[in-house]
Formats: structure tokens, sequence, C-alpha cells
């Protein structure tokens, strides 16, 4: 479980800030990581609808003062294809966490009526 956490970059935590504070009515936000390092993240209503836009973050190393890197394979192919984690990224601490069956609908109606539940 625990090298999960290490996809979580500041630049990622940083992109969820920005939709959260740009969508007040976003819930959450819903994150696909792709296995060249970048991610893919929306904004969720608590109605389980997709808010704003796709924001995708790059995983390539970045460098002070310069604009974020461009990850030439997601520029290729978009990377859909190539989704290796999924989920949606609550704000705040656990107390703050919507009830589990909230979630789980939100959940299967962003990604499908698979989705389970990966970090708990
Ligand atoms: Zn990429």
């Amino acid at each position: 479980m625990e090298e999960k956490t290490n996809f979580r970059s500041t630049a990622f935590d940083q992109a969820c800030q920005t939709i959260l504070g740009s969508f007040p009515e976003s819930i959450g936000v819903a994150f696909k990581f792709l296995d060249c390092g970048c991610s893919l993240l929306c904004g969720v209503s608590a109605q389980g609808d997709p808010i704003g836009e796709l924001v995708h973050v790059s995983g390539q190393p970045q460098k002070k003062g310069k604009k974020p890197p461009i990850c030439f394979r997601c520029k290729r192919d978009g990377g859909f294809n190539r989704v290796i984690w999924q989920g949606i990224h609550w704000p705040g601490d656990e107390s703050e966490l919507p009830d589990k069956e909230l979630r789980l609908m939100i959940g299967s109606n962003v990604f499908g009526p698979d989705y389970i539940e990966t970090n708990t």
C-alpha cells in the first residue's frame, strides 16, 4: 500500500487545491495516474458529475521558474489507455470525509459500477 502514496506529488496536491478552489461545488477530485508518472484530474460534484475541465498534471521533473514540463507520451496518446491507478481525492482530514455510501456512489458514477475504494 505504501508505494501508492509516492504517486502523489506536490504538483498533484497543488492541482487538487486549484480545482477545489476554482469550483466550490466540487466535493472531491477524481484522478487517474498514468504509467508515465502523469495524472489526470477532474473535480466531481456531490452527485458524481464531473466539474470543470480535465487537468493534466505532468509527472516529468519540474524545473524552478519554468513552465510545467511536457510529457511526450501523453502528448501523443492522451494517456487514457495507460491508467495504473484511479480514485477520488477527498479534501480535508478523515472527519470531513463524506459517508462511505456517498463516496462509493460518486465513485461508481465517475468510474463505472466496478469502482472500489483502494485507499482504505
Ligand atoms: Zn505522461
